[in-house]
C-alpha cells in the first residue's frame, strides 16, 4: 500500500519512513525542504536499501498534493508536515496558522477530490495546555498556550468535523509527548538547523563539544529535583505507533496519546547522557522558560487497548543511540 507521507523528509517522518518499509508499506514523501535536507534519502537508503519516491512542494499548493496522490495511488496519508517552533510561533502566528492550518485545509481538499480519505496526523501533548492532573488522558480538556498548540488543537477539531460530517473519512490523530532518540543505526537522527530549541538534541551538541554550556530552564519547579518533567519517548516507538495505526482500520475519527507513561527530570536526561557518552556536559541553571509546564506525562492506556501500541524503548537506549548518531555526524547530514 502506498501512503503519502508529507513533512516526510523531518525528523519524525523519516524515521516513520523507515518503519514504514519495514513494515511493507510504500511512502512517498511530500515535503518543501523548509526545515530538511534532502540528505535524509540517502540516509533512508543506506539503512532499507529502498530510495522513497519524492516529491518537493508545499501541502499548500493543493494541486500538486492531489496530483501526487492520484499519479502514485495513494490510499492513506500520514501528516507530519508543520512548522513546529514554540516560540516562533507567538512571534509569527499568522505564519503558523498558514502553514499547519491552511496547509492542512489544503492537503484535506487535495485528498478529497483524489478520493483519498485516510489520514493519520501529528498532534502533541501540547493540545492539553498546562495539565489540570497527572497523568493525562485524552478525556483532559484540550487547550494551548500559543499558536503553535492551538494549530494543532483546530486541525483536530477540522478532523473530527470531517469525520462526523463524511462516513467515509477516517482520521487518528497522535498526541506525541516528547520525541527523542534516532534510528539504532546511528544513521538516522534528528538533524536541526541552527540552534535546538529542544533539550535532547542541545544536550547531545554539548555532549559533543558543538556547543559549551547547557542552561537548564528553571530548578525551582514542584517536582522531585525542581527541573521539569516530561515523557522522552524514542522516535522508533513513535513511528510504530503510525504503522500501528495505519493497520489498525479504525472507522471515523479517533486520537491518542503516545508516550511512555514515564516522566524523567530534565537533571535525570542529562545525568543519563553524562553515562552513557562519558562527557562532562557543562551546565547552568537559568530562569524557567516561559510557557513552560513543571510537569508532563501521558497516559498511554487508551493506545495500547484501540491500536495495541505501547513504547519498549527507555531513556538509556534514546540517549544511546542520540549519542551514536551524534557521533556519526556531529555537524549533521
Ligand atoms: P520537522 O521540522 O523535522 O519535520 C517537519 C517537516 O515538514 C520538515 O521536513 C519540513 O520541511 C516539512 N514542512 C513544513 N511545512 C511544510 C509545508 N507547508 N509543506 C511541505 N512540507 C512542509 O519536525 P518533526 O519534529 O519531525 O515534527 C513532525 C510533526 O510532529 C509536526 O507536525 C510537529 O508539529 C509534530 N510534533 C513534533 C514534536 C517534536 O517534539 N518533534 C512533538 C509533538 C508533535
Ligand atoms: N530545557 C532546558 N534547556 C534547554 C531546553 C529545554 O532546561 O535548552 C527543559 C525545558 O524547560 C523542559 C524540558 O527541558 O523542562 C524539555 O524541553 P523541550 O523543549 O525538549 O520539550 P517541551 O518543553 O516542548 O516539552
Amino acid at each position: 500500500m502506498k501512503v503519502l507521507v508529507t513533512g516526510g523528509m523531518g525528523y519524525i517522518g523519516s524515521h516513520t519512513c523507515l518503519a514504514l518499509l519495514d513494515a511493507g508499506f510504500q511512502p512517498v514523501i511530500f515535503d518543501n525542504l523548509s526545515n530538511a535536507s534532502k540528505a535524509v534519502l540517502t540516509q533512508i537508503n543506506k539503512i532499507s536499501g529502498v530510495t522513497p519516491a519524492f516529491v518537493e512542494g508545499d501541502i499548500r499548493n493543493t494541486a500538486l498534493v492531489r496530483q501526487t496522490l492520484e499519479h502514485y495511488g495513494c490510499e492513506a496519508v500520514i501528516h507530519f508536515a508543520a512548522l513546529k517552533a514554540v516560540g516562533e510561533s507567538t512571534v509569527e502566528p499568522l505564519n503558523y496558522y498558514d502553514n499547519n492550518v491552511s496547509g492542512t485545509l489544503s492537503l484535506l481538499q487535495a485528498m478529497d477530490s483524489a478520493g483519498v480519505r485516510r489520514i493519520v496526523f501529528s498532534s502533541s501533548a501540547t493540545v492539553y495546555g498546562e495539565p489540570d492532573y497527572i497523568p493525562i488522558d485524552e478525556h483532559h480538556p484540550l487547550r494551548a498556550t500559543n499558536p503553535y498548540g492551538w494549530s494543532k488543537v483546530m486541525v483536530e477539531q477540522v478532523l473530527a468535523d470531517l469525520c462526523q460530517a463524511d462516513s467515509r473519512w477516517q482520521a487518528t490523530a497522535l498526541r506525541y509527548f516528547n520525541p527523542v532518540g534516532a534510528h539504532e543505526s546511528g544513521e538516522l537522527g534528528e538533524n536541526p538547523l541552527g540552534t535546538p530549541n529542544n533539550l535532547m538534541p542541545y544536550v547531545a551538541q554539548v555532549a559533543v563539544g558543538k556547543r559549551s554550556l547547557l542552561s537548564v530552564f528553571g530548578n525551582d519547579y514542584p517536582t522531585a529535583d525542581g527541573t521539569g518533567v516530561r515523557d522522552y519517548i524514542h522516535v522508533m516507538d513513535l513511528a510504530s505507533g503510525h504503522v500501528m495505526a495505519l493497520k489498525a482500520r479504525l472507522e471515523g475519527y479517533f486520537a491518542c496519546n503516545l508516550g511512555t507513561g514515564q516522566g524523567y527530570s530534565v537533571t535525570q536526561l542529562i545525568e543519563t547522557f553524562r553515562q552513557v557518552s562519558g562527557k562532562a556536559i557543562p551546565c547552568e541553571f537559568v530562569e524557567r522558560r516561559p510557557g513552560d509546564v513543571p510537569c508532563s506525562y501521558a497516559n498511554s492506556e487508551l493506545a495500547q487497548q484501540v491500536l495495541g501500541w505501547q513504547a519498549h524503548k527507555d531513556l538509556t537506549a534514546m540517549v544511546t543511540d542520540v549519542w551514536h548518531w551524534q557521533l556519526n555526524y556531529p555537524m549533521g547530514i
